[in-house]
């Protein structure tokens, strides 16, 4: 699309210039600046984003690891938020790399940590789920002991958009969880 823009630009540069020189150089420079390829950094994750990485650290089988990196998936997709691949491996483990935006509210982010739990229906191999969400909860006001009603909240809050969209309650369609869980114990990585 870029490479399209400058072309285009340098096209139109050209067919002005019969008229005006100063036109082409101009178009040159634009086209130029469309279509040089951005800085590395940028390529990583967007402005305002933040590229993280949600585990299961297995112990359990390929099948509990599928269906827990699923429900990490999909409740990030839930969230609108970009996901960029989701792999499992052969001893049970998994990751999935997503971009989250930096001023994503806290039940959001909540509801991703869990997400794997919840859509594996059980909490084995979720250590660092309960770090992220330690970490995720600290961003708002609370003691060193109690949490507090804010974070209490956001906690509930993000259980609940959790249970809904990647939950195997009766009120929950997980039926994007199954799909994804046998994709990923198929081909062992989705990406997107
Ligand atoms: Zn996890």
């Amino acid at each position: 699309m870029r490479n399209l823009t400058a072309i285009a630009v340098l096209v139109a540069g050209l067919v002005l210039a019969r008229h005006n020189g100063v036109v082409l150089v101009a178009a040159l420079v634009i086209a130029w600046f469309v279509a040089r390829p951005g800085r590395a950094g940028r390529a990583v994750a967007g402005r305002g984003m933040r590229r993280v990485a949600v585990r299961t650290h297995g112990g359990h089988g390929t099948k509990t690891a599928a269906r827990h990196e699923a429900g990490h998936r999909r409740m990030a997709k839930a969230n609108g938020w970009r996901v960029v691949s989701a792999e499992i491996f052969p001893d049970g483990s998994g990751v999935t790399w997503m971009d989250i935006p930096k001023d994503a509210p806290v039940d959001q982010l909540v509801a991703v940590d869990v997400a794997g739990g919840i859509a594996a229906g059980t909490w084995a191999g979720c250590s660092s789920d309960m770090a992220h969400l330690r970490k995720d909860l600290g961003r708002l006001p609370g003691g060193f002991i109690f949490d507090g009603p804010e974070r209490d909240a956001a906690k509930r809050s993000g259980y609940a958009l959790a249970r809904k969209h990647v939950g195997s309650g009766w009120l929950s369609d997980n039926a994007a969880v199954r799909k994804d869980a046998d994709e990923l114990l198929k081909k062992g990585r989705i990406n997107g």
